[in-house]
């Protein structure tokens, strides 16, 4: 067992924290007051990402991407973490998933994505239809040779911003002892497709500029040529490709959190009440203990979930339970944080309320905290017969 990062892993680490500092931190207050990323600044950020090499750096090195590891991944992922995710947006990482691609929708899509030319978003979620994806109600039926879809998906992140979509419809229905659940295909939808509409979502909490849309089909139309994997196969891209996407959420939250724990530490040190230090006071010193042993154990449960990807070992428990630990450690340490910056810590003139509101979503997106536990107990009841 060896602890500590290569040195390649180290100039990764300084390389996206030097970005970070430099290219993101300065703009996030505009963005926040705004809930708006300016085209020129996003425009900016893609270019020196592209520039430094690291735009799709999850992607292999045969389609024009980095070719990072799970855990190399996690590290780019942890820095950026430390800023605005509506900022660190055009730091691109498309979705994975693409690699499904044949190699006719490699050159519509994938290559095109690599090379930043055309920004993906991933639609799955419905309003009647959440953690519970094979309830999907939107369908594509066979018509004439083509598909014609029908339904909506709202909560969609980065549709905004999109130029094509990866969206998960139901093409068929298989009976269960648990009554009717869908079988699902991915289909590649291009925005501005006749039938085929995005608008505005909801103002969330949570990463104010990283916004979510709603997608609507009304009749909308698809060729063959747009199914992505197999038909009814979508279960099997997503279990393939998605799962592994839980480790970016874990690896965000430590950075996030590490980030705010810094702040609330140099607060602690220099407020004074009573005449000292408010970090000389139990009730603070002992909450500073308690965030920094849950961070750095997030931080080890995230890094060995990724590791095990990358050796090729069963991870579904160990990612479930990094994204469960990770985000309710967040939850916990921006909770703590603002306490220790008292009254001032609701303030926007720190960003202490940001990471506090922005925690909110991690528990709920990617799969809610609920469902991270029935993944981890499953895997450990289901060989007993459970
Ligand atoms: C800001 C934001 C951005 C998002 N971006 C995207 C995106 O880009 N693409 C996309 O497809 N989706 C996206 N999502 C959707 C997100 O993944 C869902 O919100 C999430 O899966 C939960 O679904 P839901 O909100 O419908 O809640 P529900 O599934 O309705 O859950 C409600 C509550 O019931 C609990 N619950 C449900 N089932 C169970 C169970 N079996 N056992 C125990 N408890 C249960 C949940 O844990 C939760 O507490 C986004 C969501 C948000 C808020």
């Amino acid at each position: 067992m060896h602890f500590g990062l290569t040195q390649e892993q180290e100039m990764i680490v300084a390389t996206v924290r030097n970005f970070v500092e430099n290219e993101i931190y300065p703009h996030e207050d505009a963005v926040e007051r705004t809930g708006e990323v300016p085209l020129e600044v996003a425009q900016a950020i893609r270019q020196k990402t592209i520039d430094l090499g690291f735009y799709a750096c999850n992607f292999p090195t045969e389609v024009g991407g980095a070719g990072l590891s799970h855990l190399d991944f996690a590290l780019v992922e942890r820095e950026l973490g430390r800023g605005s995710m509506a900022l660190n947006h055009f730091f691109g990482r498309p979705q994975n998933i693409l690699m499904a691609c044949n190699p006719e929708q490699r050159e519509r899509y994938l290559l095109p994505a690599v090379r930043g030319e055309r920004m993906d978003a991933l639609a799955m979620t419905e309003p009647e239809a959440g953690s519970d994806i094979r309830g999907m109600k939107c369908s594509a039926v066979r018509q004439g040779g083509d598909w014609l879809i029908n339904g909506s998906k709202h909560f969609i992140s980065g549709a905004d911003h999109a130029d094509f979509f990866i969206v998960f419809i139901a093409t068929g229905v298989d009976e269960t002892d648990k009554g009717p659940k869908k079988r699902i295909t991915a289909f590649l939808v291009d925005r501005g497709t006749p039938g085929f509409t995005v608008r505005a979502g909801y103002r969330s909490v949570s990463h104010r500029g990283y916004n979510n849309c709603i997608l609507e089909f009304d009749n909308c139309r698809l060729p063959d040529a747009q199914v992505l994997g197999q038909v009814d196969g979508g279960f099997a891209v997503m279990n393939e490709w998605l799962y592994a996407t839980r480790i970016t959420v874990a690896s965000m939250s430590v950075g996030r959190a590490r980030r705010c724990f810094d702040l609330a530490l140099g607060f602690a040190a220099e407020r004074r009440q009573f005449g000292q230090q408010i970090g000389k006071f139990q009730g603070v010193s002992f909450q500073i203990a308690d965030m920094i042993t849950e961070i750095d154990a997030a931080d080890w449960l995230t890094l060995a979930a990724a590791w095990r990807l990358d050796q090729g070992l069963p991870a579904n428990r160990e990612i479930a339970s990094a994204k469960l630990y990770a985000t309710e450690m967040l939850a916990r340490v921006t909770d703590a944080s603002l306490q220790i910056y008292g009254g001032m810590g609701l303030m926007d003139d720190f960003p202490i309320e940001r990471f506090w509101r922005d925690a909110r979503v991690e528990r709920i997106w990617d799969g809610t905290s609920e469902i991270q536990r029935h993944i981890i107990s499953r895997e450990l009841l289901r060989p007993l017969g459970a």
